[in-house]
């Protein structure tokens, strides 16, 4: 046997090895616990959430964290606490002030679930937080991670908060092969994170493992530095940054986006739109000529011009039609030299581009 075959016997066996049985997944808990747990108290980053145990900023720090760096997150914090320091005080905010706070921190979606949830527990809770997973997951913008993390860390319960960090921290220790967005594997760790979640100190234990995967177990793991290294079966099998494997990149999904340009005079109507990374402006849009009407719009004629946008997910057909307003609505009307630094949906910056709506 060549000895290229017999290298590769080797490591398909090591790989063999690296899938943990039944029996030694109900054994994990009792090593990985307490070695996760002193490395989290004796290394764990000062940060300020982690200075409370009031649900109400527990929560607010786990929204803003929500798809943004901790490094980001710390100013926003500070001031957003500062501004609302209450429930209450978050409650009976006027939503524009809420946003202004929440300006250049992105996904705007958060903050309107932030203000809408605070109005509920004050409402509806007399200000008390609730202090189940299943309460807490009832009030807007709160998915079944952060009830989990806000139960434990604010309320000392038994819950699994299970995100991507914690996948893949799971994923390795235990050796559970799949891709990353695979139903499966999720469901693998979910089972797992409940059956590691059973302890003392809950709040430190979510934390623990979130600290690992944003500190040690990375994408690309810093092994020599982990305090379960002896019981990860990823680091047994020689290459750990191999668990999970890499999501399959899905094909952008062909679509038909109308856009709808309604004039007066030289002026043209845009409506605001929060994306991602702020407040963009935007010809109002729909999928079909069809539903113009539910927008309070006839279209007019042929497109006016049509082109191809892809984003990630989309391969969109984009068509421009030009439409009369039958009633009015929250957007507002903008001359061309309005539009001149003005920021515009990529697909609208386009259209108005290709149309020469623009001053210059
Ligand atoms: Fe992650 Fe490596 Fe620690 Fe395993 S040993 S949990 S792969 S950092």
């Amino acid at each position: 046997m060549s000895a290229r075959k017999v290298g590769a016997r080797k490591v398909g066996a090591a790989r063999k090895r690296a899938v943990t049985s039944p029996a030694t997944l109900a054994l994990r808990p009792k090593r990985i616990r307490p070695a996760l747990l002193a490395w989290y108290r004796a290394q764990r980053r000062d940060l300020p959430w982690r200075r409370t145990r009031d649900p109400y900023a527990i929560w607010v720090s786990e929204i803003m964290l929500q798809q943004t760096r901790v490094e980001t997150v710390i100013p926003f914090y500070e001031r957003f606490l500062d501004k609302f320091p209450t429930v209450d005080a978050l409650a009976s905010a006027d939503e524009d002030d809420v946003l202004a706070a929440w300006s250049g921190l992105g996904y705007y979606r958060r903050a309107r679930g932030l203000h809408a949830a605070a109005s509920i527990v004050a409402r509806e809770h007399s200000g008390t937080f609730p202090d189940h997973p299943t309460e807490l997951r009832a009030l807007p913008g709160i998915g079944e991670y952060t009830a989990a993390a806000i139960a434990s860390i604010a309320f000392g319960r038994e819950a699994a908060a299970v995100d991507g960090n914690v996948v893949r921290v799971l994923a390795r220790i235990h050796g559970l092969r799949g891709t990353r967005d695979s139903a499966r594997l999720k469901s693998d760790v979910t089972r797992l994170a409940h059956a590691l979640a059973r302890g003392p100190a809950p709040g430190d234990w979510t934390q623990a493992l979130m600290e690992l995967g944003a500190m040690v177990c990375l994408p690309r793991p810093k092994c020599e530095e982990c305090p379960v290294a002896r019981a990860c079966d990823a680091h047994r099998s020689g290459d750990a940054s191999r668990y999970p494997e890499p999501a399959r990149k899905p094909e952008p999904r062909a679509a038909v986006e109308v856009l709808l340009l309604a004039r007066r005079g030289r002026s043209i109507y845009l409506e605001k739109a929060a994306t991602r990374t702020g407040i963009t402006w935007t010809l109002p849009s729909v999928t079909t000529r069809e539903s113009a009407a539910s927008l309070g719009f006839k279209p007019l004629g042929e497109p006016l011009t049509s082109f191809r946008h892809r984003t990630y997910a989309h391969d969109l057909r984009i068509e421009v039609l030009a439409a009369t307003a039958s009633r009015s609505r929250r957007g507002r009307w903008f001359t061309p030299d309005d539009l001149d630094g003005l920021p515009l949906r990529a697909p609208t910056l386009k259209a108005i581009k290709r149309l020469r709506l623009l001053s210059s």
